[in-house]
Parts: structure tokens; sequence; C-alpha cells
């Protein structure tokens, strides 16, 4: 009779063991008792609403990002949402971004009454492309669909362009310096949706310190996650910083009852931020562990031709949120995937569907076509498993799994 620890052996090498997508269990282990003692001491003191905590992780985070304020929330939705309420975004704006990113992004521009403007993205980086940026703006101040394509408006007045949301796709931040600088001469502003990338840099500058307001998740799933919704803003800007900690509860003025603005309930609990402290410790050291998992993965999958490993830009250095690979074609995709189910290793596809193609956007009238890396790139894509405890003998499982096909 084989023990427990023989048998659990054996089933790693006949490769029947699951591997985890992302594994919230190991760190859990790690830190348990720092987690533990965080979240007494929150039931001890019982400020669950705007505790201490959430004060000591805006004075960490913003520090570690290097960006002046912080203004802890409720998720990274309620984040993008209060940045653009910052900047009063209403009816008949465009706000230029992505259709290659989670549905949140453009949501938000929605939500206020705006118009996303989408603009295609890079092959390589899967980031917003600042060369179509560009011409986005062109068309859009001249109303002319040959320089780029459009969204259909319903109303006589031209849309007025006022701000940029680029994403920084799969934890690897965006082209700042050249959206920065077209964003420069067209005085719009540029909010960074950092919610997949806290802890990767730019040219030496952090994630979320990269516009004029930076904003993350802290969804479980995210680098940084808790153990349920929350997200933050960052800016430099002091005016920007008061707006959005009014905006974040009911739109106060000097006291709670003091209303000077429309706000909404945006507020991060004590009991996340306190979760956030813990693994805060530890996560410079996840960091790094997250890019040797990343470089393991692509010495592993660089012997083979196909599917295609991530582009590493040399001025960025990404938080590998995600590690995606481009498959031939969608039909490569689709028997890669299932052969790696078959083989007990979940992948993922972010994003099946580019956001000018979903039926919430069809009012704005986008075609098939119009953005045809997006497509393309949609059609392609998919993740393998990713988080800082991947064992090198699984990548290795992984690798041999799909060298198989
Ligand atoms: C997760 C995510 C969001 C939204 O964050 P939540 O905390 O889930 O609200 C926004 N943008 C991108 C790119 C995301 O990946």
């Amino acid at each position: 009779m084989a023990t427990s620890q023989q048998l659990k052996r054996s089933e790693r090498i006949i490769g029947s063991v699951r591997v985890e997508f992302i594994d919230l269990a190991a760190q859990q282990q790690r830190i348990k008792g720092k987690i533990e003692k965080n979240i007494q001491r929150v039931l001890d003191h019982g400020m669950y609403i705007m505790g201490p905590e959430v004060k000591e992780l805006e004075t960490r985070l913003s520090s570690y990002v290097g960006m002046k304020h912080a203004i802890s929330c409720a998720s990274g939705t309620d984040a993008l949402l209060m940045a653009l309420m910052a900047y009063g975004v209403k009816p008949g704006d465009a706000i230029f971004t992505t259709p290659f990113t989670f549905i949140a992004t453009a949501e938000v521009i929605s939500l206020l009454g705006a118009t996303p403007v989408f603009v295609d993205i890079d092959p390589q980086t899967f980031n917003i492309d600042p060369s179509k940026l560009a011409l986005a703006i062109k068309a859009l101040k001249s109303n002319n669909t040959s320089i780029y394509p459009l969204p259909i408006t319903h109303s006589p007045l031209p849309l007025i362009p006022r701000g940029v949301i680029p994403v920084d796709l799969f934890g690897l931040c965006a082209d700042y310096d050249a959206i920065n600088a077209i964003a420069g001469q067209n005085g719009l502003f540029v909010i960074e949706d950092a919610a997949q990338s806290f802890g990767a840099t730019y040219k030496a500058k952090r994630a979320c310190s990269l516009g004029d307001i930076g904003c993350t998740s802290f969804f479980p799933a995210k680098p940084l996650g808790c153990y349920g919704d929350g997200g933050m803003c960052f800016t430099d800007d002091d005016k920007l910083a008061e707006i959005m900690e009014s905006i974040r509860v009911h739109g106060k003025g000097g006291h709670k009852y003091d209303n000077v603005r429309i706000g909404i309930n945006g507020r991060l609990d004590t009991l996340q931020a306190a979760i956030l402290l813990a693994k805060f410790e530890i996560f410079p050291e996840e960091v790094e562990l997250r890019q040797s998992v990343a470089q393991r993965y692509t010495d592993l999958l660089s012997h083979s031709p196909s599917p295609i490993a991530p582009y590493l830009p040399r001025e960025a250095r990404s938080v590998w949120a995600q590690y995606s690979l481009l498959a031939k074609n969608e039909d490569a995709r689709t028997v890669l995937m299932e052969h790696l189910q078959d083989n007990k290793i979940p992948t993922a596809i972010y994003y099946p569907k580019p956001l000018h193609l979903q039926p919430a956007y069809a009012p704005l009238g986008y075609a098939p076509g119009d953005f045809p890396v997006s497509e393309d790139t949609a059609s392609r894509i998919f993740s393998l498993p990713m988080h800082p405890y991947l064992a090198q003998a699984d990548q290795e499982r992984i690798a041999e799994v799909m060298a198989a096909r």
C-alpha cells in the first residue's frame, strides 16, 4: 500500500494534480497569522467604516507608488468612476480608451453619460496604440471617419474630447511617454487604469503614477488583492484628491451632513484595509517571484515555435497579472486549451470579445473590422496559470503538455 505521501508524489508524476490558475491559498498559508491578527484588531476596535487601517494603507501605498495622495475606495470600478467624476465628465464628453479590456474601463464612461471612443491596441503589448490615439483624436476633432472609426452620436452637437484611459493590460504598463505627450498637446487628462498593474514599473516609475490619476483594484485575483472588493485612486494633484475624497462619501463638504456635490458610497471597508496591510508586507517579494515565474515560462516555451510568448519591452517591467500567449488561430487555441484542460491545467481567455462588439455597446454603431488588432488578438489569446507560488515542476509539466500538441 502506498503511503499518502507516495500517492501524492505518484499523482504528480502521472500529471493528475490540478494546477491552480491563481493560488490564493498558498499565499494565505504564508501569512495566516498576520492576517488573523489584523482582522482581530479591527474586531477589537470596531471602527468598521474608515477605521485607522484605511488611512494607514493609503499612506503606505501612496509612498510605494510615488504619488502624493491615495484615496481608497470600494472597487477598481469605483476608482475609475471617482476619477472621471473628479473631472466633471458629463454627456457630450468623449473619453478615448481601448476596446481590448474588461468592461469596467468603458462602463464608467457610459455611466456618466459620456461616450467611449475606442482606439485599437498595439499587437505586441496589447495596450492602446499611441499612433492610433493621435489619429482618433484628429478624426474626432474634424468629425472625419475616414481618418479613424468614430462612434455614432445621438446629439447634433459634436463630442468634446476630454481625456484618455489607457489600460495596463495583464500587468504591463502602456506607453505613457507617448500617451502623455499626445494628451498634453490636445488638452486631455490621462487616467491610468492600473487595475492589473499595481507593482509594475515603467521607466523607473511605478504603475498608478503614470497619468494624472492612477486607479487600481484589490479584487482578489489582482496582483495585490483583498478578500472582497476594494480599489484606490492615486494623484499628485491636491484639488483632484480633495474632490475624490468628497465624492467617495456622498459628496461631503466640511462634514458628513454637508453635501457640496453629488457623490457615491465608495468607501473601502476597514477589514479589507487590514487584510491588505498584511498582504502588502510580502507584496514586493511576490512581485519578484512573479518575475521568476514569468521568466521560467518564457524560457520553457521559447523552444516551441507557436504559440507566441508575451513581449517584454525593455523600458517596462510587468507584474504579470496574466501570462498570455497567442495561438496561431482560433481553432489552434481551442485544441490547445482543451488539451491543457484534459491534463488538469486551467486556462482562461482575456478577453474573448472586444468591447466595440459587445451588445452593450451596439448603440455606438461600431462594426467588425473597426479595430482589427483587438479582434485578431481576442480570437487567438489565452492565459496560463500565473501566481507567485507556481512551482517550477508544474511549469515544466505545462510546457511538456503544450509541446505534445
Ligand atoms: C478588474 C478590472 C477593473 C475593475 O476592478 P473591480 O475592482 O473589479 O471593480 C477595471 N479595469 C480593469 C482593466 C480590470 O482588470
